[in-house]
């Protein structure tokens, strides 16, 4: 349908640019084609069981009728207790917690509880696919700096001169989604170093796969540092914690006077998230083993993939978190990277992401993020179809 006809908004509607997210386009392509699905990030194999009879559980005690505007109040007392002990942060359950239908949402809610018209927002490409729309929609202006490749890190001077005065806030995703990157202490200095110099610059700091982070590395949460959190809206995800995408539950941790304004956004858009996952999850939050040991065992998963990749012609780039690694195949096709995934799918019964679609320009480096959160078959089995290529 093309939206222009049919728009009661004029031309094109409020996103004109804005087409079908790549998650979506590819996974559809997947399933047609009965493809392994390494494209969107989920996990393919069981989430923990005991989670889900809590779930039943709490349905069963009846559980069942609207939560707290703001989140069920002992699961923010267990998140806030899990950010003092994972980061020795003094975050206030009340005033600084909300429980959102996912990362995604929690991102959103941040910018738009914010962004006025003609603010400036900046963000790093390859960037996550919803934080330009999100900026787009609020009337607000994406100022883009691209991550140095190949181990996509933050250009910082290039940020100090791309600052204005209209600049509102920075977007910061740590462990980076689609890379793999992960910032480290001296991001921190630098990031620490703006908010010092530029009083009136925010921090949007997605936080999905805090808990996805490899290679002995620490997950540098802005939640460590008290003069980046008084200016920052933190977004976390349950559904990366604990393989329950499909879920869609996740929150936000913001100083108070800025979770006060995301509040009023959230109240009149989910108003409340579905009670009775958030008495489940409040319960298990008490196990800090399912939490902690997810590093290791996804970093396994990690290194099992990149080990049978050995067998194809492709090249892996650094990842040292979330779900993700980029593979390179510069070299052995001259085809786009959107040709290549849909190549992929359709001949070999493998989809991943062309990395072009987390670019605004299109930027094609002939890259591919692939999603290792898979049973180990299914690794085996997608690296065997893609060494025939
Ligand atoms: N975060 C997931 C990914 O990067 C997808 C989320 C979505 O499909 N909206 O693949």
């Amino acid at each position: 349908m093309n939206l222009k006809l049919y728009s009661p908004l004029g031309d094109g509607g409020k996103l004109p640019d804005t087409g079908t997210t790549i998650f979506t386009i590819m996974s559809q392509l997947a399933l047609e084609h009965n493809a392994i699905n390494l494209g969107q990030g989920f996990p393919d194999f069981m989430m923990s069981e005991e989670l889900i009879s809590l779930v039943n559980t709490a349905m069963l005690q009846g559980h069942n009728q609207y939560a707290h505007m703001c989140g069920v109040p002992l699961l923010r007392e267990k998140i806030a207790q899990k950010a003092k002990k994972l980061y020795d942060s003094n975050v206030n359950a009340d005033a600084q917690i909300t429980i959102t239908p996912g990362g995604t949402y929690a991102i959103y809610t941040s910018l738009t509880s914010m962004l006025e018209k003609d603010d400036e927002v900046i963000v790093f490409e390859p960037a996550y696919d919803s934080y330009i729309p999100n900026i787009l929609v609020n009337g607000a202006k994406p100022v883009l700096i691209p991550l140095q490749y190949p181990a996509y890190s933050i250009p910082w001077n290039e940020v100090h001169e791309k600052i204005t005065a209209k600049t509102k806030a920075i977007i910061i995703n740590s462990p980076h989604n689609p890379t793999g990157a992960v910032i480290n202490e001296g991001d921190i200095e630098q990031l620490k170093s703006i908010v010092q110099q530029h009083k009136n610059i925010f921090i949007v700091s997605d936080e999905v796969y805090e808990h996805l982070v490899f290679d002995g590395l620490a997950h540098q949460s802005i939640l460590r540092y008290p003069e980046l959190m008084e200016r920052s809206f933190v977004c976390f995800s349950f559904g990366k914690t604990y393989h329950c995408t499909g879920w869609k539950i996740g929150y936000c941790i913001a100083s108070p006077l800025l979770m006060k304004e995301f509040r009023k956004v959230h109240q009149f858009n989910c108003f409340s998230v579905n009670s009775f996952v958030q008495y489940a999850l409040a319960d298990f939050l008490n196990n800090e083993d399912a939490y902690l040991s997810l590093g290791n065992f996804i970093q396994r998963k990690r290194d099992y993939f990149q080990n049978r990749m050995l067998a194809t012609k492709f090249k892996p780039l650094p990842s040292h978190g979330s779900y993700f690694q980029c593979y390179s195949y510069k070299g052995f096709s001259d085809e786009n990277d959107m040709e290549l995934a849909i190549r992929l799918t359709k001949e070999y019964g493998v989809t991943a992401v062309p990395l072009s679609s987390f670019y605004q320009s299109g930027k094609d480096d002939n890259v591919l993020r692939f999603c290792f959160a898979k049973k180990e078959a299914t690794l085996k089995e997608a690296a065997d179809r893609l060494s025939k290529l």
